[in-house]
Order: structure tokens, then sequence, then C-alpha cells
């Protein structure tokens, strides 16, 4: 794997396949059965410019359930950012301090010009409507372990990417991940204006991967065997695109009825979160909470396995980790969320 995670482009299928099977080995951490210290003595700073509750507590936690400790800021308020510090010396600075960083940014590019100044680790967690990588990755993760237990492959499957694919960093990622894989029928709905950038489409579509673009969620769509939905992300709008916006009559928020019209036994909803949950919301529905399909608090828990593959493979321990595993001492409920069910 290279030095630095800053996009799914470094990254070549092999290299996907061997975090992933990493990730399931973090699995007995990840659930609270064993402990490690194989991280003992790093330090990982987490850098969020962004609003962040998933990506930055998980990269904390999954690097505190290898042992390590952080250091975490958030906003330019409080950073020397706000003093006009650049990137390149945040880098620099950071770097005599931790073994790895996170970072989160509103610019697209920014966290890649942020690791140029640097030999640590630089993960990116989220640049602008650029990329998210660790989320790609714990999509992928989410899909295979759902269709293991569902018994189905990835080869040939469904996947209907929905909301606003143009600024969705985690679908920018998510595609040309999934783009590296045997191939697959892959159908993108979103309102007008928030269409998944063209090169992306060309991309998969080259890679022989059959892409269609539906402008309505009203639509006869086949057998689907993933939805995975995305929020409307209006704080990236321009002035333009809020009032274009304002006239989209049509309805993109999937729930219930969607499931009821559309989508089997086995298809599986997803969502990066967080969902919109406001009444009206064009997103994913909570009418849909409690149904077995709906995948969103399984993928957000795949978040830990991933993320500590992810920093154990950058920081080469990942062979270390069964000979440092020990039982857990302490109270671990049986289930993490009340509603949660053994499927
Ligand atoms: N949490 C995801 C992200 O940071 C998705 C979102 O914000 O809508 O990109």
């Amino acid at each position: 794997m290279t030095t630095h995670l800053l996009s799914v482009d470094s990254l070549s299928k092999d290299q996907v396949d061997h975090l992933l099977r990493v990730a399931s080995r973090m699995e007995p951490i990840a659930a609270r059965r064993k402990v490690t210290r194989v991280l003992e003595g790093a330090v990982l700073g987490n850098l969020f410019f962004e609003a962040s509750t998933r990506t930055r507590v998980s990269f904390n936690a999954a690097f505190c359930r290898l042992g390590g400790s952080v250091c975490d800021t958030t906003g330019f308020t409080f950073s020397s950012m706000a003093k006009g510090e650049s990137l390149y010396d945040t880098s620099r600075v950071m770097s005599g301090y931790c073994d790895a960083i996170v970072m989160r940014h509103p610019d697209q590019g920014s966290v890649a010009e942020f690791a140029e100044a640097t030999n640590v680790p630089v993960i990116n967690g989220g640049d602008g409507p650029g990329e998210h990588p660790s989320q790609a990755l714990l999509d992928l993760y989410t899909i295979d372990k759902e269709f293991t237990r569902l018994g189905k492959h990835l080869g040939g499957a469904h996947l209907l990417l929905t909301g606003d694919l143009k600024h969705g960093r985690t679908v920018h990622s998510l595609i040309k991940l999934l783009s590296l894989y045997e191939p697959l029928r892959i159908t993108l709905v979103s309102p007008p204006g928030l269409e998944m950038p063209g090169q992306l489409v060309d991309l998969v579509a080259s890679r022989g991967h059959r892409v269609e673009q539906r402008e309505s969620l009203d639509s006869d769509f086949g057998d689907l065997d993933v939805v995975y939905t995305t929020r409307i992300q209006k704080e990236r709008f321009t002035d333009e695109l809020s009032e274009s916006f304002a006239g989209v009559s049509q309805d993109f928020r999937v729930d219930r009825a969607f499931l009821d019209n559309h989508c089997s036994a086995t298809t599986i909803v997803m969502h990066p979160l967080p969902r919109d949950s406001r009444p009206g919301a064009n997103d994913l529905n909570v009418d849909l909470n409690g149904d077995p399909r709906l995948a969103i608090f399984r993928q957000t828990d795949n978040g830990i396995p991933v993320r500590m593959a992810i920093f154990a493979t950058l920081l080469g321990v990942e062979e270390l980790i069964e000979k440092e595993m020990r039982d857990v001492r302490w109270f671990v409920p049986e289930t993490f969320g009340v509603d949660d069910r053994q499927l």
C-alpha cells in the first residue's frame, strides 16, 4: 500500500481485497470480544475542518482499539489556520507530533496538498465534494458481508445509487472502487443538476460496467441488490443551484413505498449517513427503521474494523494483530442498539 490514503485511485484490486481481509480479522476487536495493544505508544492526529460525527469518532475509536492515542482538533476557529497558517506548515508541524493523520477539509484537493509536506501517513477523511476513500472501503466491505450472508455474489449485481451524486464524495469513491470488480449494473438517479460527474460515469462504463442514468425513482428498475441513498448536500450548493433546486417537485425519497414497489426481500438499503430525518426531506425515510433490509447501522459499525485495517496496513502491523489479542474484561452488551436483531 502507498504511504497515504488520499483517493481510491491509488488502490489496486489486490490491495483492496487485502484491506478487506485485514478488516475481517479485526472483527473480534471491533465487536469488543478481544483487545490488542499493537499500536501502543502511537499517536493519531485527527484534523477535522468540516462537520463530522461518524468519520471522526470511528477513526478515533479504531486507533484507540489498536492501542494508540488520539489528538483531536475540530473546526478552523480553534486551529492556527484561522491565523492564516498554510496547509504546508500545518502538515509539517503535525508530522512532528503524530504517527498518522486523518484530515477532513471543505476544499477538494486540500488533503492531497497537505500530504505533500509529510512522510507520516495521511488519510483523506473527506475533501469537499472530492473523495472519501475510507467510506467507500467500508461500503464495499458492507456489501461483501451482506452478500455473503444472503448467498449473493458481487459480480453481476445491480446497484442503484441515488440522491446528490454531484457533491456526494462517498459515491464518487464508491463507484470507482466498484469499477475494479467484475461487471456490474449500476443505475444512477438524481435530481436535475445533481448528476454524477460525467468523467466518473465514463470511467466506470469504460471498465465494462453497465451504467444507466435516470431522472426519477418512479421507474422500472428490474431486480435491485443494493439501494445506496445519499443526502442532498445543500451546504455545497451555489446560489444558482439553490434557486433551481427549490423548484424541483419530484420526490427522491427512499421509503417503505419505494421498497414495496421496487425491492425484494434480499435488497439491502445503505446510506453513508447522516440522513436528513426532518419532515419533507428528500432522503432515506425513517419509516424503514426496523426493516432488516436497512443496513445503515451495520454499515456504520463496519467503519471500525475497516478503519482499523487501514491504520494497521499503513503502519505495517497487520501481521501482529492475532499475536497480540487477548480477551476483553469489561461488560459488553449482546447487541449495541436496542433495535438490533441477529440476522
Ligand atoms: N458523511 C458523509 C460525508 O462526509 C456523507 C454526508 O455528509 O452526506 O461525505
